[in-house]
C-alpha cells in the first residue's frame, strides 16, 4: 500500500507512521516530495488491517497496491484451474457446456431435458431444486425430491448435475445428490454459506451478484478457496444497471479481466444475463469467442409453460443449433468442448 501524508502533515507524523508499518513486521520507505510526503509500503500487508492507517495523525489517505485476494490470485497460481467432473471439464482450453431447464418440474420434463442436451453436446446438467425467488408467491422449487431426480438422470445420462444450494443448513444434502453446487447471485455475499461450501470437497459455481463489484466476486471466491475448497468456478450473469431491455447487463469483458487476474475458470451464463431468449444464442457465440470456459444456458421442453424463466429459455431445436455455432468457433480458436 501507499500512505499518502496531508500536506500540512509534520515530518514527524510521517515517522510516526513508518514506525507502525514496521511494527506490522512490513517495510516503510518515506519519500519526502516537494508536495507531499508518502510512506511506501513494501511487503504483502493483504493480512493487515490498512484502514487503521486512515485514522493516524497527519494521513490523507490510504491506496491499497496488492488486491485483497490473494489465493485467487495468478500471482499465487499462475496455472488455470481446471474441473472435472463426469465428463464435464472446464478451464485450460476446454470449453464446459452446462444446460437444461431454470427449475426441476417434474422426472418427465428433466429426463427429456438431460436426454437432449446431452444429444446436443452439453456434459452438464443444470435444474434448480431449491429456488431463490424475488416472490414468496413464486414455486419453490421441488427440493429434495427435486435432487432426487437430478440424481436420477446423471445416472441415466452421465452429465454432471449443477445445482443451487441456499443455506448452509443444505450443503450435505444438496453435496450428497450434485456435481457441482451453484451459489446463486443473490448468495454471493452470504459468507456463512461461502464458508460451508468452501468445507466441502465439491466443485462450487460462484454466481456473480448482481451488484457486485469484480473485487467483491473475487473476495467472495476467496473465502470458499480460504476454508480449503480449492475448486472454484465463477460465473457472470450479469448485473443491473439502468438498462430494462434486457434482463441483466451482461458484461463479457469480465471475461478477460478476470482472466488476467485469476486462475479460476469464468463461465457465462446469458440466461439470465439477457431475459430473453432470442437473445441467448449469439452471446453463447460470444462467450466462446471472447474465450471464456463455459455457458450455463437455461433449455426447457416447453418454455411456455415453464414454471420459472420460461422467457429466457431455449427449445431443444434451439440449443442444438447454439451448439452448432459454438462448435465453429471452437474449431477456430482450436479449444475442445467439455
Ligand atoms: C438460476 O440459475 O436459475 C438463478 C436463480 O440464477 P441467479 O442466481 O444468477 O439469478
Ligand atoms: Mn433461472
Amino acid at each position: 500500500m501507499i500512505i499518502v501524508m496531508r500536506q500540512d502533515a509534520s515530518r514527524d507524523a510521517a515517522e510516526d507512521v513508518a514506525r507502525r508499518v514496521e511494527a506490522l513486521g512490513l517495510k516503510p520507505h518515506l519519500i519526502f516530495g516537494e508536495e507531499r510526503t508518502v510512506v511506501a509500503v513494501v511487503g504483502d500487508d493483504r493480512r493487515k488491517d490498512r484502514e487503521k492507517f486512515e485514522s493516524c495523525a497527519g494521513v490523507d489517505k490510504v491506496l491499497p497496491i496488492l488486491a485483497e485476494y490473494k489465493i485467487a490470485s495468478r500471482e499465487t497460481k499462475p496455472e488455470p484451474t481446471v474441473i472435472r467432473v463426469q465428463d464435464l471439464v472446464i478451464g485450460d482450453g476446454h470449453f464446459g457446456v452446462i444446460a437444461g431447464p431454470c427449475s426441476v418440474e417434474s422426472e418427465e420434463q428433466i429426463m427429456a431435458s438431460a436426454r437432449a442436451v446431452k444429444a446436443a453436446g452439453a456434459r452438464g446438467l443444470r435444474g434448480g431444486a431449491f429456488k431463490p425467488r424475488t416472490s414468496p408467491y413464486s414455486f419453490q422449487g421441488m427440493k429434495e425430491d427435486g435432487l432426487k431426480l437430478l440424481a436420477a438422470a446423471r445416472e441415466e445420462t452421465g452429465l454432471a448435475v449443477v445445482t443451487e444450494v441456499m443455506t448452509p443448513h443444505h450443503v450435505d444434502l444438496v453435496a450428497s445428490y450434485s456435481d457441482i453446487m451453484q451459489i446463486g447471485a443473490r448468495n454471493m455475499q452470504n459468507y456463512h454459506l461461502l464458508q460451508a461450501v468452501g468445507e466441502c470437497d465439491r466443485p462450487v459455481m460462484l454466481k456473480r451478484g448482481a451488484s457486485a463489484t469484480m473485487d467483491e466476486f473475487l473476495l467472495a471466491a476467496e473465502y470458499i478457496l480460504d476454508q480449503g475448497n480449492q475448486q472454484v468456478i465463477l460465473c457472470e450473469r450479469g448485473i443491473r444497471t439502468f438498462e430494462s431491455h434486457t434482463r441483466f447487463t451482461l458484461p463479457l469483458a469480465s471475461v478477460p479481466y478476470l482472466k488476467s487476474k485469476t486462475h479460476l475458470p469464468i463461465v457465462i451464463d446469458p440466461s439470465h444475463g439477457t431475459g430473453h431468449a432470442n437473445l441467448v444464442p449469439p452471446m453463447c457465440s460470444a462467450s466462446v469467442a471472447v474465450q471464456a470456459d463455459g455457458i450455463i444456458v437455461e433449455v426447457h421442453p416447453d418454455p411456455p409453460n415453464a414454471m420459472s424463466d420460461g422467457a429466457q429459455s431455449l427449445t431443444f431445436s434451439a440449443f442444438e443449433e447454439t451448439m452448432q455455432q459454438c462448435g465453429k468457433i471452437l474449431d477456430a480458436l482450436g479449444m475442445t468442448l467439455n
